[in-house]
Formats: structure tokens, C-alpha cells, sequence
């Protein structure tokens, strides 16, 4: 049999470019109305490239298109003259022959792009890094002023003046190859300077620029004094070009003298964040001066074994790489050196803290065995295994003595109040005192019901261990002056046990007797500051913090590094699954009928509203519209409460009350119920606003319906169409993980506040994020193996560091 003929296949450039060829011819006879393919021909010349990339093109095929592609670029916004002219230059680039000698110098492969390498300039009368900035001549007063609006005081501080962000300006083309492109960069001698003063008063100065190739222009429009340029002067320029008629302009370009720099231009070229009324090429140059003279100069503070074993480049190389790099990568690895630095120095001084508390001496409360059984054998329900394990962990801590510092984590419902309860009993047993603490009034107030509740049905067996049930008293800033001053005697004297309350329990006034543990719930609400003033309350408490907020164990570790770590991983058995559905706003109807049908079978909701960002006023009025909306129209008929933050203590109890006690159907809330509130009757929640809250938040709200013996349903609204944002509240949907979703939370959205960072007493971070878990999992350990090779970091080789790490603690005015 004769083989079929074959015809040679057609490589997939030279299909593609036939068929360019035709559109061309199609546009050129339609009269260039830019409708011969959709989206217009700039775009299908873009992609054809990406098309021919993927389809493995050779380099010279590749080239080719990116001519047309930059030829066509903007095809769209030309006038049809202008496209007549750039369809023709478009079929001059794709009708060069493909392979072979070229025809003439524009169809010579383009010289590989090479970028200028900046050239330092060493002053060796540069003033020292500890000098202030008025130091540098250049600089009086008045720019000193505007500096250290930014933080800069002295010449050091510009060494870490970090920019935004680097502009990429291409390496300099020749006239001749200079096609219409977004942006572009050109080195010549200035032919003609004509200097014009505009209508409104600006200075335009228009310069002509030449090299072998041909002439270019650049326009400049600036208020009061306009730019002085020599005919004869070389200067380099990168910006964006524009279509002056058929000239090719540069629109306001960056420029420097071509034989310096580049600095300016033709590279990527640093943004300061600045002010007003100091201009970014001249912060720019001050700070080129500064890296130049200092970089070299300070010492590296990570020993060099440390680097070499995290693979990141020395300091000075990486302080000019962070300014002035030559590629955006070189940027990248400057800018995670000095994560990992700043990440570091924190973990140090998390690590250095955490010894110094391992020297303080603390007050031993043995664990009353019996008692404890007893109280158990009476609670309502059988502890978790988890809750079990927790209760040892604390009991363990309580009879060493050095003071405890536990974080307690447990999802919401894991059933923390009842350890607090447990763990309180031991102070009691001991004849001590303790205190528990609530971020709000509602909540203070919930668990001293708890609390109350709880010994009341073990009063027996307290009676019989302890000889009476321990004397539980309520502390908030409701009571009277007179109530007050009682409890604060009955605190003093050691006629209560047990002081229940907010931030007035650690107010200036309220002494103990004997405080032998303090308990924190909520603990993002509450920092360092507020930790350390309770301590205060007694000769060195124990101390447990409470928190619902699944935080991920790095994180934990790293905010409350000098905090051991309990979690309830596992929930009471029985609980009800929150079935979460994601609505658009004009599905709303459905959520209000589901409401509507929970309640007429005894049940209750929530109407949670947007979050308004640093205003507490404006969403309180928020939500008292949507309040009055639904009360008067969706939700008519039932019994409607309105809880905000703007209300008066006594308005918020009064409400809560009602709505525990089934006098309110449906509570319209701000983000007020986060935390805590426990009414197992609530079945339905309906969120409004979704995209704006946070993902382990939504979670929190969320954990306040199903918490009783039916089933429950939380409808996510979100007032958005953006599809990054749907994304992530699908992922609230999918998951009932918290832990899962704080970390997807942290990679999509950084910490923001949400973890009580403001309170935390670290210093911001200026390159770092705390959602790289990844780099504070490293620089942690780094922070271990430092600190356990050289616990005082005396070492000469490690001087550098520990005076690092001095300067850091002084920043963060560390107690210790
Ligand atoms: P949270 O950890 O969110 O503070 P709570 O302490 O408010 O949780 O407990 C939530 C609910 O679970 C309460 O009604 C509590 O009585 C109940 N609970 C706690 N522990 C258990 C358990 N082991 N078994 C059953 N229910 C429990
Ligand atoms: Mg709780």
C-alpha cells in the first residue's frame, strides 16, 4: 500500500500569523473602526504572543509578535489616521522574513535588554547615622520638618526608610526601535529646548532628543519654575509615551543626566512613601546618598552561620537591594532578610521574656483531689476528654509554684466556662481568692449566672470540702458608687471568694485580700497592659486567658509567646450542626421566611449588620435602620430587639435579658454578640454585610446559634458581586473548622486587628506580616537554638544581635 501523502503540517506560527495577515487586511478595508475582532485588535495582538509562547514558537516567531503587539498596543485609543499608520508598520513587522539575514537594522534581533548598573557615589564627608538629618547640607529645617513627619530624624534613619514599591522602566531603546509602547526609555543629547508658559500659569517645556537613530520629544508641565535644560546636555529619560499628531512624546518622564544613575530612570526605580511638599526624586537621591556612604557600614546583627543556614544575603547587600535592586527577585530576597529580622528580633524577645517569668517565684495551690471529684460528679453533664485533659494541664500548673501563664484556646461551646469554674475552686480550696474578667457587661453578668449555677448544684459537696459555697460577687461599672465601695471592702477584707466582672476588676481601688488566680475571657480584648494589672491584684497570680478565636499555633505562640498553650479541641457531645448557605441580596426574602419559620415554632435569630469600620456611631445608626426597616416591613409581626454598642449599659442588659428570656423573637445586632453570648435557643443567624467581616469572625458569630438541641442555620448576605470576596465566604460555608479558617483567613487577609495586635505590646512591623506563618515558624525556631546556645546572647559574635535586641525591647518598652 502507497503511504497517504502527507502534507507538511503548518507550524503553529505560521498559521497564526496567515490569519493575522487577513484580520489586518480586514481592518485596513473596513475603514479601521477597530471591529474586526472582538475586543479590538491590541488585545488579539497581545494574546496571539501568549498563544504562540504556549504553543512553544521559536524565539525569532516570538520576537515578531511582540513587534506587532507593541505596534498595535493601542491601537483602540488612536485616531483612524493614526491606526493607518500603525496597521502599516504592523504588516511591515510581520512581513519581514522570519529567518535569514535581515533586511534592514530594525529587523536584526533586538540586542538583549541591558540595564545600566547604578553607579555608587561614595561621600566621604557624608554625615555619620547618628547625625540629624540637617546634617546634610541640602537639608534645613524645613525639610527636617517634613522628614520627620515620615520618622526620619537622623541619617541612619534613612538606611531604613523602605520603599512602597519599584517602578520598572524599561533599559533605554534606541530611537529607531522606539515603537508605540504603555512606557519606555531613551538616552540623547538635547537638540531644542522650548520653554512655554501655558494659560493656566504652568511651565511647559518641551525637549527634542536625539541619538544615531533619530529624534524623540519629552514634554514636561510643571507649576512655577519650569526645567532648565543645555542643547548639547546627554540626558536619559523613562515614562510614558503618548501620540502627539505622529510624534511620539514622552508625557512627563522621569529624567537624570544619562551618565549618571541610573537612579531615576531606565530601571526599577524606588516609590518613598513621602509627604507633601518633599518631592520623591529628591528623597530618592537623599536616600542613594545615605546607602551609598552607610550600608556597608553596620554590622550585620545575624551571625553568619544563621545566614548561610536560612539562605538569606548579608545586611548591606541586602539594604542596597531593598532600594535599589537590579531585579524585582533580588527586591524579594532583600525584603524577606528583613522580615526575617524583624520576625526574629520579636521571637527573641518573646523567648528572653519568657525566661525572665521562669525566675519569678509563685504561690503553690495543691489540687483539693476530692473536692474536685465531687464538683464533677455533680455537674449536669459528663466533661469532655478534652475538657479533662485541659483541667490536669491547669491543675498541674496551679501546684508548681511559679506563677501559671495559660492561654486556654477552645472553639465556641467547647465548654470553657466550667473549667474557669473548676479552676477557681482550687484557689478557693486554698483559702485564696480569684477573679474572673469578661471583655463586656453582658458577658460578665452571663458568667456569674454561670458560675453562681454551677455551685449552686454541687452546694452539698462544697459544703462538705470547703464548708460553704464559695461567695461569687459581680463587679461592673453598673453598680452604684455605694455597691461598689462594699465590694471592693468584701474583696479586701476576704469576705468573697470569687469577683466576677469586667475591666473595673482590675481598675485602680479594687485590692484583695488573697488573689491566688485571675481568669481572662476573651483574651484578644485584653493585652499585655491589662494582664500585667491584674497580676498586680495579688502577689503574683496565676493567670489563665480564655479564648475563642481559633488562633493558629504559631501565631499563638508568637502574640502570646510567654503564655503555655491548653486547647479544647473537641466539643460537648450532641451539638448541632450549623448548616451555613451563602445568599445573594436579592435572595433576602428566603432568609427572612426561614426566620420567620423558626420562630413560629418557639425558636429565635439573629440579624447581624455591617460592620463599619472605626465608626461605633455610624453603625449604631446602621443598625437602628435596619432595625426600624424590618420591623416595619420583613420581620413585621414578631418581637424585634436592637443591641449596639452605643447603647447605655442598662439598654444593653435589659435587651439581652429579654431576648434570653424569650420576650424578644429576633435580636438586630452589631458585631456586639461576638463574643460569648449563650442563648441555646437562638437557631438562625442572617448576616448582613458578610464580605466585610473576617472569616474566623463570621465563624465566631455563628457559633452563637446552634447551641442547644436543634438544628441551626446561618445565612452569609453579601453585598458584593466581587468574586474574591464570594470565594471567601464559600469557604465559611464549606468549612466548621475555626482553626482552618483563621488560617485561611491570615493568608487572605493578614492579622488586621482581629488577634488584639494593637494590644498585643508588639511594635508594628514595617516589612513583616504576621499572616507568614511560614517565616515566623522559622524565625522561631532560630530564636529557640539561638537562645539555647547562648541564653544571654554574650557571645562576641552574637553583639551585633543582642544590641539589636536591646534596641527592640527599649521600642517596645518591655517591663522586663
Ligand atoms: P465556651 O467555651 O464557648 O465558653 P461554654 O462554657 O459557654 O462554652 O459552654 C457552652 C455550653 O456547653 C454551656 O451551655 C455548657 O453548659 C455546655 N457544656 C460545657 N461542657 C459540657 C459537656 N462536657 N457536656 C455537655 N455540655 C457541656
Ligand atoms: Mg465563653
Amino acid at each position: 500500500m502507497r503511504p497517504h501523502p502527507v502534507a507538511p503540517a503548518r507550524s503553529p506560527e505560521a498559521t497564526e500569523f496567515a490569519r493575522l495577515r487577513q484580520i489586518l487586511a480586514y481592518e485596513e478595508r473596513g475603514g479601521y473602526r477597530d471591529r474586526t475582532v472582538i475586543g479590538g485588535l491590541a488585545p488579539y495582538a497581545r494574546k496571539l504572543g501568549e498563544r504562540l509562547r504556549a504553543a512553544g514558537a521559536p524565539a525569532a516567531a516570538l520576537a515578531r509578535a511582540a513587534r506587532v503587539a507593541a505596534v498595535l498596543a493601542r491601537y483602540g485609543e488612536l485616531s483612524p489616521a493614526a491606526r493607518a499608520e500603525a496597521l502599516a508598520a504592523a504588516r511591515a513587522a510581520l512581513d519581514a522574513p522570519l529567518n535569514g539575514p535581515s533586511t534592514t537594522p530594525l529587523e536584526q534581533a533586538p540586542a538583549p535588554p541591558v540595564r545600566p548598573v547604578r553607579a555608587r557615589r561614595v561621600e566621604a564627608d557624608f554625615p555619620a547615622p547618628d547625625q540629624p538629618l540637617t546634617a546634610i547640607p541640602g537639608v534645613g529645617a524645613q525639610r527636617a520638618r517634613l522628614l520627620a513627619r515620615l520618622g526620619l530624624h537622623t541619617v541612619g534613619d534613612l538606611l531604613r526608610h523602605f520603599p512602597l514599591r519599584h517602578i520598572e522602566y524599561p533599559p533605554p531603546t534606541r530611537a529607531s526601535e522606539l515603537f508605540f509602547q504603555p512606557v519606555g526609555s531613551f538616552e540623547g543629547v538635547v537638540r531644542r529646548v522650548d520653554v512655554q508658559r501655558t494659560a493656566r500659569g504652568l511651565q511647559r517645556t518641551a525637549v527634542t532628543l536625539a541619538d544615531a537613530t533619530g529624534e524623540v520629544e519629552a514634554v514636561w508641565l510643571r507649576a512655577g519654575y519650569g526645567l532648565r535644560f543645555q542643547p548639547g546636555q546627554r540626558l536619559a529619560v523613562s515614562g510614558a509615551l503618548t501620540l502627539l499628531g505622529r510624534r511620539l512624546v514622552f508625557d512627563n518622564p522621569d529624567w537624570e543626566p544619562a551618565d549618571q544613575g541610573p537612579l531615576h530612570t531606565r530601571g526599577l526605580v524606588p516609590v518613598y512613601p513621602a509627604t507633601k511638599g518633599l518631592a520623591q526624586p529628591w528623597l530618592r537621591e537623599l536616600v542613594a546618598r545615605a546607602v551609598d556612604r552607610w550600608a556597608d557600614a553596620a554590622a550585620d546583627p545575624l551571625p553568619a552561620w544563621l545566614r548561610e543556614a536560612e539562605g538569606l544575603p548579608p545586611r548591606a547587600a541586602a539594604l542596597r537591594a531593598i532600594h535599589f535592586p537590579t531585579t524585582r527577585e533580588e527586591a524579594a530576597r532583600a525584603r524577606q532578610r528583613f522580615a526575617f529580622d524583624e520576625l526574629l528580633l520579636m521571637q527573641l524577645a518573646i523567648g528572653l521574656r519568657r525566661r525572665a517569668a521562669e525566675q519569678v517565684a509563685g504561690r503553690a495551690l495543691p489540687t483539693p483531689v476530692a473536692l474536685l471529684d465531687a464538683f464533677r460528679a455533680a455537674l449536669p453533664f459528663r466533661l469532655t476528654a478534652a475538657q479533662e485533659r485541659v483541667l490536669a494541664e491547669i491543675g498541674h500548673d496551679l501546684a508548681r509554684s511559679r506563677p501559671m501563664t495559660r492561654l486556654l484556646q477552645g472553639e465556641v461551646g467547647s465548654g470553657k466556662t466550667v473549667i474557669a469554674a473548676a479552676a477557681m475552686l482550687v484557689a478557693v480550696a486554698a483559702g485564696a481568692q480569684a477573679a474572673l474578667m469578661a471583655p463586656t457587661e453582658i458577658l460578665a453578668e452571663q458568667h456569674a449566672r454561670t458560675v453562681r449555677t454551677l455551685y449552686e448544684r454541687a452546694a452539698d459537696v462544697l459544703r462538705a470540702h470547703l464548708g460553704r459555697v464559695p461567695r461569687v460577687v459581680l463587679l461592673t461599672g453598673r453598680l452604684s458608687a455605694s455597691e461598689r465601695r462594699q465590694v471592693r471592702t468584701a474583696a479586701a477584707t476576704g469576705h468573697v471568694d470569687i469577683v466576677i466582672g469586667t475591666q473595673a476588676v482590675i481598675q485602680e481601688g479594687v485590692a484583695f485580700r488573697d488573689l491566688a488566680l485571675a481568669i481572662a475571657d476573651e483574651q484578644h480584648r485584653f493585652g499585655v497592659r491589662q494582664r500585667l494589672a491584674l497580676r498586680e491584684k495579688g502577689a503574683c497570680p496565676h493567670l489563665l486567658v480564655m479564648t475563642a478565636t481559633p488562633i493558629p499555633r504559631t501565631l499563638a505562640l508568637t502574640l502570646y509567646g510567654d503564655l503555655d498553650l491548653s486547647r479544647l479541641d473537641e466539643l460537648p457531645p450532641g451539638r448541632q450542626p450549623i448548616r451555613t448557605v451563602l445568599l445573594r441580596p436579592d435572595e433576602r426574602a428566603h432568609a427572612y421566611e426561614r426566620l420567620r419559620r423558626e420562630v413560629a415554632q418557639g425558636r429565635q435569630g439573629y440579624v447581624i449588620c455591617p460592620l463599619v469600620e472605626d465608626s461605633p456611631h455610624l453603625e449604631a445608626r446602621a443598625a437602628t435602620e435596619e432595625y426600624e426597616r424590618l420591623r416595619h416591613g420583613a420581620l413585621r409581626g414578631l418581637r424585634l430587639g436592637l443591641l449596639h454598642g452605643r447603647l447605655r449599659s442598662e439598654e444593653k442588659e435589659a435587651v439581652m435579658a429579654a431576648f434570653r428570656d424569650g420576650a424578644l423573637d429576633v435580636l438586630v445586632a452589631t458585631a456586639v454578640v461576638e463574643v460569648g453570648v449563650d442563648v441555646p435557643n437562638a437557631t438562625m443567624m442572617i448576616i448582613e454585610g458578610a464580605e466585610r467581616f473576617g472569616l474566623a469572625q463570621l465563624h465566631q458569630f455563628r457559633g452563637r446559634v446552634g447551641r442547644g438541641e436543634h438544628p441551626a442555620i446561618c445565612a452569609l448576605i453579601a453585598q458584593t458581586t466581587a468574586a474574591e470576596a464570594l470565594e471567601r465566604l464559600q469557604i465559611v460555608a464549606e468549612t466548621s473548622d475555626g482553626l482552618a479558617l483563621a488560617e485561611a483567613d491570615l493568608r487572605l487577609r493578614g492579622p488586621g486587628d482581629y488577634y488584639g495586635l494593637r494590644q498585643s505590646g508588639l511594635p508594628t512591623l514595617q516589612v513583616a506580616s504576621l499572616g507568614d506563618l511560614e517565616l515566623i515558624e522559622r524565625t522561631r525556631a532560630a530564636a529557640t537554638r539561638l537562645l539555647e546556645a547562648d541564653p544571654a546572647l554574650a557571645r562576641p559574635e552574637h553583639a551585633a544581635l543582642a544590641r539589636a535586641v536591646r534596641d527592640y525591647l527599649t521600642q517596645v518598652g518591655d517591663p522586663s
